[in-house]
């Protein structure tokens, strides 16, 4: 698998950091975990083949994982790239994901569903197995942040696995979805104080990492607050089980 960071961010504007996108490529082809409306351009910026994407996963409906849906529909139906294109494109997400995009399209004469392929919209349940790319076995979890949030397990055909945490308050359920997984791409929006109880701080996340032992981590959803931190003294506090990385945009990593 290689994985590359689009935006490392929040919803607030950051002059570094744009917000949530991160690029998956697998053994049965490439996913957008969240699209935020930075995430569309990002994509080309990153040189990556956008017009090809075979599928979208959708942690949660705030804008800053979701506002970039409606835009990527709208130039993949008018943009030269996507006019020949064949096969599908699918969506993932929580219950409601059909009824949010159908709700963009209708706030205007847009027509976002009817595309030069074919669009699948699939709304996942808790803990039911689905293959998010072919071959690529996926599974999510709740997690406490808004009423839709899930958290996902990808399995690579060649057994290579990521868990994207999305945006999440505490809660050991991801702990034991990332047990032992390859690379945990995990929120920690707050270095210390956390002002609500639905996103995590660093010592959150590092008592995950410790539960989990995955082999790799990204923290990630950096508020700009984390600007005046340094990350991997901070980090190393702790002790961590792995590497852990700060996520950057345009940081890339290879899973192998
Ligand atoms: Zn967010
Ligand atoms: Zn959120």
């Amino acid at each position: 698998m290689k994985f590359i960071v689009l935006g490392s961010g929040t919803s607030v504007p950051h002059p570094q950091r744009s917000s949530s996108g991160y690029w998956l490529e697998t053994n049965g082809g490439t996913l957008l975990l969240d699209c935020s409306a930075s995430a569309v351009h990002r994509m080309a910026r990153e040189n990556l083949e956008w017009a090809n994407l075979d599928a979208i996963w959708i942690s949660h409906f705030h804008l800053d994982h979701v506002g970039g849906l409606a835009p990527y529909l709208f130039g993949t139906k008018h943009a030269p790239e996507t006019q020949s294109r064949i096969k599908p494109l699918k969506i993932f997400g929580a219950v409601g994901l059909h009824s949010l995009i159908e709700k963009f399209d209708k706030a205007n004469d847009y027509d976002l569903l009817e595309q030069p392929f074919t669009l699948e919209i699939q709304e996942v349940e808790p803990l039911e197995k689905f293959e998010i790319l072919s071959g690529v076995e996926a599974v999510a979890v709740d997690v406490p942040h808004t009423n839709e949030s899930l958290a996902v397990h990808i399995r690579d055909k060649d057994d290579k696995t990521l868990v994207y945490t999305g945006d999440t308050g505490f809660t050991k359920n991801i702990g034991t979805l990332a047990q032992d997984a390859d690379l945990l791409v995990s929120e920690c929006s707050f270095f210390e104080d956390k002002p609500v109880e639905t996103h995590l701080n660093l010592a959150d996340a590092m008592y995950l990492v410790r539960y989990a032992k995955p082999k790799k981590v990204v923290l990630t959803h950096l508020y700009p607050e984390w600007d005046k931190v340094d990350f991997e003294k901070e980090v190393r506090k702790f002790s961590p089980p792995c590497e852990v990385l700060q996520a950057k945009d345009g940081l890339r990593l290879e899973i192998s």
